[in-house]
């Protein structure tokens, strides 16, 4: 079949979860046997978001192709198992930037090159791509942003166009917000139905829309909205607050949001799909009674900075049949006087990726204790960093011990900046960045947690373990355990003398999905448990 773009836009508000919607729908499709991507456009001039910092705009997800990404990427790949790529996520930034060295090479012949048609052909180009290239059932495309900023207005254009191009073959699903006004006890559909107005004045007709709210919304309110709106009843769907994310597909599987898509878009809708392994895992998740408790040792204290770890995390405590409760632990605030007061409580630590100085010397001490007190603990990229340095100081007796990010005087650099980045001065997509080939070494505890020798996993970070000291590191019980066979780099390092002391140089969290669990997630949140 010829491939079907399916637009997601948001109204009304930020953060309603569009992410969630976008990926639900791929879920739901993909369940059907279609071959679905997802893929997300956001209006910012960034490049990409591998610059932002994480209170700007969350984790930034990293693919296997290495391309630094929002973190509805995660999501995506979460709910659905595929595998998106640096086609998966453009900016205005990348978009400008296509335009420009366009223009440069002369390809414009001399035109003047403006907003509309380059820009909005670019877009137009970009939200095909995926889709000429591998062919897809489906492509599912979030842009991000509220329908009525500036700079989302290119893309609305260019989603006006392809609807007009593609006809039936394209559609619409606009996502707006019903507030609950407790003073008056009502909910209001005026937000939605000025929003759908803002559409409509760029030329997009929505053919569905999701309502989120935190109430139920009757009948009566839906035929209202779609009457309103130019769409039919069984188009108005609500998106109700859930539990867990992980819900939403199911809500919106019951309400037809999948088989109206497939009804608007010429296809036959054919059965509903059961989604077995999905409603399993969910089921397992809610009997889940007793709680894990796990400290997060970072610096950023806002959930989006470490969305994939949390969501790794409570993938895995499922599977082990707990709930996984995350408490973050500020890192800069972790001194040698309150760390066992801070750390006590946690029945594991995993000690956080992230960049700089700030925090440093409160993930050394973390890693210090829960080494010397047997807490199961999970060190992951600048976390992994962490341990090394403080088993430099503490065991091979190097108190000045440091990465060299940290500290570029330290005559002990036992993480050193990688040879490939010594010369680099442009920050942007230049990192190590994604999927690279890990061998694991037989015997070691993380060769039985994967149970394959060969493994791979996704980077990004600029410093790694430096090789001259790894003999010593080895002699005195600290091992790398996992190397890449190309450039002899140290992947994974652990204690055997420890319950599980574990360190990656990789981030395991980007692979972790409902349906396959990380095994490192899966045996660390064991260890846990275990330690309570
Ligand atoms: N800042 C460290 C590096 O660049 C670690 C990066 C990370 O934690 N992702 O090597």
């Amino acid at each position: 079949m010829e491939t079907k773009y399916i637009f997601v836009t948001g109204g009304v508000a930020s953060s309603l979860g569009k992410g969630i919607i976008a990926a639900s729908i791929g879920k739901l499709l993909q369940a059907r046997g279609y071959n679905i991507t997802i893929q997300k456009f956001d209006p910012y001039i960034n490049v990409d978001p591998g610059t932002l910092n994480p209170y700007e705009h969350g984790e930034c997800y990293v693919t296997d192709d290495g391309q630094e990404t929002d973190l509805d990427l995660g999501h995506y790949e979460r709910f659905t198992g595929i595998q998106t790529s640096r086609n998966n996520n453009i900016t205005t930034g990348r978009i400008y930037q296509n335009v420009i060295n366009k223009e440069r090479r002369g390809d414009y012949l001399g035109k003047t090159v403006q907003v509309v048609p380059h820009i909005t052909d670019e877009i137009k180009r970009c939200m095909l791509l995926n889709g000429k290239k591998f062919h897809y059932d489906f492509v599912i495309t979030e842009v991000g942003g509220t329908v009525g900023d500036i700079e989302s207005l290119p893309f609305l254009e260019a989603i006006r166009q392809l609807k007009w191009e593609l006809g039936s073959d394209a559609l619409c699903v606009h996502l707006t917000y019903v507030p609950y006004l407790s003073a008056a006890k009502e909910l209001k559909t005026k937000p939605t139905q000025h929003s759908v107005k803002e559409l409509q004045s760029v030329g997009i007709q929505p053919d569905i829309l999701v309502l989120r709210t935190e109430h139920d919304l009757s009948m009566t309110l839906r035929r209202k909205v779609a009457n309103f709106c130019n769409v039919s009843p069984e188009a108005v769907v609500q998106s109700l607050d859930q539990p867990t994310i992980y819900e939403v597909p199911l809500r919106m599987q019951e309400q037809g949001l999948d088989s109206t898509i497939l009804k608007k878009m010429g296809v036959a809708v054919g059965e509903t799909p059961g989604l077995g392994p999905w409603r399993s895992f969910l089921e397992r998740r809610h009997k889940a009674e007793q709680t894990v408790q796990i400290g997060l040792v970072g610096k950023y204290d806002l959930q989006d900075a470490y969305k994939s770890i949390l969501e790794s995390l409570s993938q895995a405590g499922t599977y082990n049949d707990y709930k996984v409760k995350a408490v973050f632990i500020n890192s800069e605030k972790i001194t040698p006087e309150n760390v066992a007061e801070q750390l006590d409580q946690m029945d594991g630590i995993v000690i956080c990726p992230g960049f700089g100085q700030r925090g440093i010397e409160g993930k050394i001490e973390a890693a210090h204790y829960c080494r010397t007190h047997q807490i199961p603990t999970f060190g992951i990229c600048l976390g992994m960093q962490m341990m090394c340095v403080e088993f430099a100081r503490n065991v091979l007796g190097y108190a000045d011990a440091n990465s060299l990010e940290i500290d570029p005087t330290t005559s002990h650099n036992v993480i050193d900046i990688m040879e490939a980045q010594k010369n680099i001065t442009n920050m942007g997509g230049t990192m190590r960045l994604g999927g690279y080939n890990c061998l694991l070494k037989d015997g070691s505890h993380v060769r039985e947690i994967y149970g394959k020798e060969e493994i791979r996993e996704r980077h990004r970070h600029r410093y790694e373990f430096n090789n001259d000291y790894l003999a010593e590191y080895e002699q005195n019980g600290m091992h790398g355990v996992g190397v890449n066979p190309e450039s002899n780099l140290v992947e994974v390092v652990e204690i055997a003398e420890h319950p599980w002391y574990i360190g990656t140089q990789f981030h395991p969290e980007y692979t972790s999905t409902v349906l396959h669990p990380h095994p490192l997630f899966l045996s660390f949140v064991k260890a846990a448990i275990e330690h309570k």
